[in-house]
């Protein structure tokens, strides 16, 4: 099987739905391209943000859990999840644009030789734009967020851990991944992480280490990331990852069919949960381009419990 080819999606965990459509379509101009349910906890929604298809690489998503406690942040977790730009003047749009909007966000800095902004969204979220990176996207026309400033995808996603050797293994003997350099934190020198990246390298494929065995633990709640999915072409592939990480003593997940992709879980050594997840058939499974996102999206098996599920879901429009 091929190398995995970069970052699928992320997940992360919101308390406020609406709040959350708001910042993610109106703030960042993403497009919302499926408001499903979680396929275990129907009675809450399972939101899709992306480019104008949703492609992979681009999918931001979230449960909403409004009754979990706030995310406690720590070792064992995904501490920083990246967005591109295209360049150091659309760091500038959006740095002017936070400011405008109240967004909690830190100035430009230079980090392994790029400009980064860091930012939160409502809930804490920790969030960057990262100039440059090419840009597998396609631009959402009527996002609020002009084309050359819209945001092309993932670049990276920041995993802290209490010891770097074991996960480190784990990206570059299990999953394929390769060191590709690492770089200190601007802010405090003291603070390093190590850069891993498979495929076609560079952004969009990157997964950055910090070993921090000073902190706690971490804890999955509101505000903080539920886990990291990574792309591999198809079912065949797909199948292949399941039964080379099985063969090597990984305790994954069998092939769930999330009807957008399929789906295999695992946790790395450092606690992080990881899934690799198949490139289609894709969010136009069962919407057309130009409805994505506007309906509640069922896969078949939950269709017939429609009535039921749509009752106990509060509405996301305002
Ligand atoms: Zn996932």
């Amino acid at each position: 099987m091929d190398e995995l080819l970069g970052i699928h999606h992320v997940t992360a965990v919101t308390g406020q739905a609406r709040e959350n459509v708001d910042f993610y379509t109106e703030t960042l101009g993403l497009r919302l391209v499926k408001k499903t349910v979680n396929q275990d906890v129907t009675s809450t929604y399972h939101l899709f943000y992306g480019d104008e298809v949703g492609h992979p690489g681009t999918e931001m998503t979230f449960f909403d859990w409004p009754d979990v406690p706030h995310h406690i942040a720590g070792k064992g977790d995904v501490t920083a999840i990246s967005f591109m730009v295209p360049d150091r003047a659309a760091l500038v749009w959006w740095t002017d644009r936070f400011a405008r909007e109240g967004v909690r966000a830190g100035a430009i800095e230079e980090r392994y030789e790029r400009a980064v902004v860091p930012f939160l969204d409502p809930e804490g979220q920790r969030l960057e734009l990262v100039a440059g990176g090419p840009s597998h996207a396609t631009p959402w026309k009527e996002s609020p967020v002009p084309e050359e400033f819209q945001l092309g995808g993932f670049g990276a996603v920041t995993l802290t851990v209490d010891t770097l050797m074991p996960t480190a293994k784990f990206l570059t003997d299990i999953l394929g991944f390769r060191q590709s350099g690492e770089y200190k934190f601007p802010d405090n020198p003291s603070r390093k992480a190590v850069v891993f990246s498979s495929g076609p390298g560079g952004l969009g494929t990157e997964v950055h280490v910090e070993e921090r065995p000073d902190l706690p633990a971490s804890q999955v709640g509101i505000g903080g990331v539920h886990h990291v999915a990574f792309r591999t072409p198809d079912d065949v592939q797909h199948r292949q990852w399941q039964q080379f990480l099985m063969q090597h003593g990984v305790a994954v997940t069998p092939v769930i069919d999330r009807y957008y992709f399929r789906s295999i879980y695992f946790r790395e050594p450092g606690g992080v949960l990881f899934e690799i997840a198949t490139d289609g058939p894709g969010f136009t499974a069962d919407e057309d381009v130009s409805q994505l996102g506007q309906h509640l999206s069922l896969p078949p098996f939950l269709e017939p419990r429609r009535e039921e599920i749509e009752k106990q879901l509060q509405p996301l429009e305002v």
